[in-house]
Order: C-alpha cells, then sequence, then structure tokens
C-alpha cells in the first residue's frame, strides 16, 4: 500500500533509410553522474526496478508507468542526462522514488558499477527490465565490423552483463523478475537489420536459457517482442514508410510506448505472472502474424 506520494526500428525501423543510429553514449566513469533520490515515502514494500535505456521512449515509459505504481525506478541511461533527469521527475510526479545511474550496457564494469549503486541507494534491486537498445542498420554486403559488434554489444551483451549482476542478487533472495525488450525482427527478421535480428533473436534464447537456469532460486525471465512503436527509433522514418508499414499491421497504426509499458507492468509486477517464465508477448498490433 502507498503510504504517502509526494508530488512533488528498429522493428522495421530504419529498414527504409538504413541509416546509423549512434548512441549517445560518451564513456565516462559509470555510475559517475547519477541523480539522488529524494523521496522516501513511497510505499515500504515497493519494488526496486532498475530499466535500462530509461531517458527516452520506451524505456521512460515503463519507468513512468512503474513510478504510477508506487515503486522505485533506477533509470539507467548512455549520454542523456538531462532527459534521464526528467524521466527522475517524471517517476516522482507519478508516484514513485527514482534515481539516475548513467552506465554504459555494453560494458560489464560499468554495470557491476551501477547495480552497486542502485544497491547503495535503494539497499536492493527486485526486477531488472533489459531495455536499451540501438540500431546501425543497412544491407549485410555494407555493414561495417563494428556496426556489426556495437549492436550485438549493446543490445545483446548488454543484456548478458545486466542479468549476471542482477542475478548475483535475486540468487541470494531466492526471488527477482527479469523482462527483456526484444523485438519482433528478432522474430521475423527484417532487411537491413541482421545486427539487430541477431541481437533481438539471441535474446529470446537467452530468455529461455535464463529462465531454465534460474528457476531454482525463484527468478523469473520473460521477453516482451515491440513491433512498431512511435519513438526516437521510428521518428526518423518517412510518412510514406509509415504508412506502408501500418498497412501490414493488423491493427492499421503504430503502437504507443505506454502500450509495451503495460505489458512490462504485469511481468514484472503483477502476482498473476508468479507462474509464468521463459516466456516471449508481442505488443505488435498482430504485426507478426501478418494481415
Ligand atoms: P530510443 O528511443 O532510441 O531510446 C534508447 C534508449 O537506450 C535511450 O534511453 C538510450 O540512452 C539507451 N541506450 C542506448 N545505448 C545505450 C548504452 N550503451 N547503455 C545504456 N543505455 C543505452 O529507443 P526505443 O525505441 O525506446 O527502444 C527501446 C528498446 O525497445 C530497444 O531495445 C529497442 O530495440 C526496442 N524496440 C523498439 C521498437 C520501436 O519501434 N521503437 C520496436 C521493437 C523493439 P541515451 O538517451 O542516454 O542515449
Amino acid at each position: 500500500m502507498k503510504l504517502f506520494t509526494t508530488s512533488i526500428l528498429a522493428l522495421l525501423a530504419s529498414a527504409s533509410a538504413f541509416t546509423s543510429s549512434p548512441s549517445a553514449f560518451t564513456p565516462r566513469n559509470a555510475a559517475s553522474i547519477r541523480s539522488t533520490s529524494t523521496l522516501d515515502m513511497v510505499a515500504e514494500d515497493a519494488k526496486v526496478i532498475l530499466v535500462t535505456g530509461a531517458s527516452r521512449g520506451l524505456g521512460r515509459a515503463i519507468a513512468v508507468d512503474l513510478g504510477k505504481q508506487g515503486q522505485k525506478v533506477v533509470v539507467n541511461y548512455a549520454g542523456s542526462t538531462d532527459a534521464a533527469n526528467e524521466t527522475v521527475e517524471m517517476v516522482k510526479a507519478a508516484g514513485g522514488d527514482a534515481i539516475a545511474v548513467q552506465a554504459n550496457c555494453a560494458d560489464a564494469d560499468e554495470i557491476k558499477e551501477m547495480f552497486a549503486t542502485a544497491v547503495e541507494a535503494f539497499g536492493t534491486v527486485d526486477v531488472l527490465v533489459n531495455n536499451a537498445g540501438i540500431t546501425k542498420d543497412t544491407l549485410v554486403m555494407r555493414m561495417k565490423p563494428a556496426q556489426w559488434q556495437d549492436v550485438i554489444d549493446i543490445n545483446l551483451s548488454g543484456v548478458f552483463y545486466c542479468t549476471q549482476a542482477f542475478f548475483k542478487l535475486a540468487a541470494k533472495k531466492r526471488t527477482g523478475r527479469i523482462v527483456n525488450i526484444s523485438s519482433v525482427v528478432g522474430q521475423i527478421g527484417n532487411p537491413g537489420q541482421a545486427n539487430y535480428a541477431a541481437a533481438k533473436g539471441g535474446v529470446i534464447g537467452l530468455t529461455m536459457s535464463n529462465a531454465k537456469e534460474f528457476s531454482t532460486r525463484g527468478v523469473t525471465v520473460n521477453c516482451v517482442c515491440p513491433g512498431f512503436i512511435a519513438s526516437d527509433m521510428t521518428a526518423k522514418l518517412s510518412e510514406e514508410y509509415l504508412e506502408t508499414v501500418s498497412k501490414g499491421i493488423p491493427l492499421g497504426r503504430l503502437g504507443k510506448p505506454e502500450e509495451v509499458a503495460g505489458m512490462v507492468r504485469f511481468l514484472a509486477l503483477d502476482d498473476a505472472a508468479d507462474y509464468i517464465t521463459g516466456h516471449t508477448f508481442n505488443v505488435d498490433g498482430g504485426i507478426a502474424i501478418g494481415c
């Protein structure tokens, strides 16, 4: 019960453009830039939920949604300090508590530091949402090793590093939940996104493997595959391209970040998800089944 609140493509994303969308990350000391929690008034039984890549887009919507449930959110980000701090304020305004922690998900040492910072601030981490991701789209014949590797490092290895750091905490407590954000591209592929599809498909495999490995410790692992969702990742697409894409979506429109956040909330918090592990849930307007 909440005692008091202050109140205070991807998917198909850049397939048409085949443009690079580099992360805004500039390496700095991991966790060196972070905001502090100012709220101690959330529910005593509030969960501590670490959301990677929560400065913008889906991650921000997930963080704010969890804030509305009165939870404590660790807002991870790569380079967008102002945006991350804005997310923190939005979570607090929604009724939760939050801190922002900068860390590059592709760097295992920075991830360890991020978890240490989260534990220092909130005592533990109960739920991990692996959301951070980038695209570096181009056709296979043009793809440079760095374009391949950067996407694999952040979108797949980053999920592994965060999972490993999280499981060290969760295994001891014999409870915890992990929600991985994959993509429908990891299920059905997309021209121009070989790196992204491989990483996102890997996340689905990792979800199933980790669900089996962690089950004896009471930790569930599930995956969400968004379809075509309005965010910075899709904002660069032309109207024309979006119109064409929408024709292939049974529900006939792009999704909203809040719609993905609803599924994450269920898997992260709902008692009804206690007996669900190793599964992938699509929030895609039906695009994976086709029109
Ligand atoms: P977005 O708007 O581009 O935001 C990406 C987020 O990831 C930002 O918060 C960014 O932080 C963070 N990030 C990037 N590189 C990072 C790194 N190395 N370490 C830590 N954080 C990093 O993307 P989005 O559309 O919200 O996508 C979120 C997730 O959903 C991704 O995994 C994406 O693949 C997946 N997805 C999206 C769609 C879609 O249509 N939008 C569809 C399917 C799946 P900074 O702001 O600091 O750079």
